[in-house]
């Protein structure tokens, strides 16, 4: 579902993306983890059209991210193919972004209304089944600023799935949250996993990473320096980088 292939991206002199390559299959997840200043942002940034990859190729279900191939040589798409591209990707963030004078529910259907021209009925329909998903079908009518921060961001997770994308981006989902109320957004993240959602997480969260991912990648300095199942990266890591990363945050 995602391949990156020798992924680089520069910011003027800096070279933020080294050449990354890695790969999530469909229905896999992939928790992205690593210190400050390591990439983890910029490299799902590049993935969902919000930074354009230098050099390298970066594909999503088959699809060259940004560009069109032919021959050897690559073409920008137009804003309009990008937007289209885009709209298959959800994305959650650190920080909720809701709209803060609309309710959940009219968070929620937004976008399937103004993006994909869908009646408000339908789009009603299909937020109230993804409120109850993520458990807060009693808050359809709350307003962000009466609801928790684990409750925005779980309305934030109904509200990037509602316009069913094929591929969601979690950056930090949790860190923001008071610690005890990251579980129950975890909680949302893990059933969708299961629920065979392909999923990329950059997160601090060991626990998490190590139960529901299928590959976790240690990034550093704009390289993958180690990646592989969980267990292994996490609980025998080869890497000196590694296992540094680990013992200061476990
Ligand atoms: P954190 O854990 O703090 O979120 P990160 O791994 O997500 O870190 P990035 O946000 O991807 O790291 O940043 C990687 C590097 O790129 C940093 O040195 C950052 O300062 C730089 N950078 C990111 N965005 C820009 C930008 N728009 N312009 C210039 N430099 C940038
Ligand atoms: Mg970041």
């Amino acid at each position: 579902m995602v391949k990156a292939d020798q992924v680089v991206k520069n910011f003027g002199s800096l070279e933020v993306l080294k050449g990354i390559d890695l790969e999530v299959g469909a229905g896999e997840v992939l928790c992205l983890v690593g210190p400050s200043g390591s990439g983890k942002s910029t490299f799902l940034r590049c993935i969902n059209h919000l930074e354009k990859v230098d050099a390298g190729r970066l594909y999503v279900d088959g699809a060259l991210v940004g560009y069109r191939q032919k021959g050897d040589k690559l073409y920008e798409i137009s804003p309009k193919e990008a937007a289209r591209q885009r709209r298959e990707i959800g994305m959650v963030f650190q920080h909720f972004n809701l709209f803060p004078h609309r309710t959940a529910l009219e968070n929620i259907i937004e976008a399937p209304m103004l993006v994909k021209g869908e009646s408000r009925a339908t789009a009603t329909e299909r937020a109230r089944r993804l409120l109850e998903t993520v458990g807060l079908a009693a808050k359809a009518d709350a307003y962000p600023a009466q609801l928790s921060g684990g409750q925005q961001q779980r309305v934030a997770i109904a509200r990037a799935l509602a316009m069913e994308p094929k591929l969601m981006l979690f950056d930090e989902p949790t860190s923001a949250l008071d610690p005890e109320l990251v579980g129950e957004v975890l909680a949302v993240m893990r059933d969708l996993a299961e629920a065979g959602m392909t999923m990329v997480v950059v997160t601090h969260e060991m626990g998490f990473a190590r139960e529901v991912a299928d590959t976790v990648a240690f990034m550093d300095n704009g390289v993958v320096v180690e990646s592989g199942k969980p267990a292994d990266v996490l609980g025998a890591p080869t890497q000196q980088r590694t296992k540094d990363f680990l013992s200061k945050i476990l």
